[in-house]
């Protein structure tokens, strides 16, 4: 299963990844989460990836494209979650794809209106460890503001905050909404309403993997 999530910050990829590798045991890429884990370590890669994460800027394509080049050489399967962000990298899947003779089976675009994503990603809380997502209302952990994996004290990402979200709501519409006409062309886009709770929506996409002869329900 090679599957892509797509959709605006905020409408739930992280989430929907998550639950997909947990039942189909297939591995997650999260370029954010890969991102954020190499500044914690303060590496080279983190540390070129800072700045424009915290001003909500795309990093540039030659960093993000060798990550995920090394990532899916290492990986048959996978559910890519924030990949690619504009056509010039989606346009260099396509070229990694053919390198390793792959293709992807799906783009799933996780649709939801712009007042949806602001509530969700102001009261987003993750797990510094791990990356799991909460929100404080719709979806909070089980304990006191502690993750429900690792037990750990949960964190606001910097990149959350009312200024950084609103450009990166603008860099979604300029550089990433033009990749849904990418893969409508190619026959590889499906639409999901995901305004809807999480578990509607992970109902949503296994119906249209089952579909796609990808997941036998
Ligand atoms: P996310 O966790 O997906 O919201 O990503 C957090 C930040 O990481 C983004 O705002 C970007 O700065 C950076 N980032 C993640 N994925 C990409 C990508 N495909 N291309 C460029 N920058 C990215």
């Amino acid at each position: 299963m090679r599957i892509i999530l797509f959709g605006p910050p905020g409408s739930g990829k992280g989430t929907q990844a998550e639950e997909m590798e947990k039942k189909y045991q297939v591995r997650k890429i999260s370029l954010g989460d890969i991102l954020r884990s190499e500044l914690a370590n303060a590496t080279d890669l983190g540390l070129k990836a800072k700045t424009y994460m915290e001003k909500g800027e795309l990093v540039p394509d030659e960093i993000i494209n060798a990550v995920v080049e090394k990532a899916l050489a290492e990986n048959e399967d996978f559910i890519l979650d924030g990949y690619p962000r504009n056509l010039t990298q989606a346009e260099y899947l396509e070229e990694i794809c053919n390198k390793l003779n792959q293709n992807i089976d799906l783009v799933i675009y996780l649709d939801v209106d712009e007042e949806t994503v602001i509530q969700r990603l102001s009261q987003r809380r993750v797990c510094p460890k791990c990356g799991a997502p909460y929100h404080l209302i719709n979806m909070p952990p089980k304990n006191d503001n502690l993750c429900d994996n690792c037990n750990i004290e949960l964190i606001q990402r910097k990149d959350d905050n009312p200024e950084v979200i609103k450009q990166r709501l603008i860099v979604y519409l300029k550089q990433s909404e033009p990749i849904i006409n990418f893969y409508k062309n190619k026959n590889k886009l499906i639409k999901i309403n995901a305004t809807q709770n999480k578990e509607i929506v992970f109902k949503s996409i296994e119906k249209e993997l089952t579909n796609a002869g990808l997941f036998a329900a």
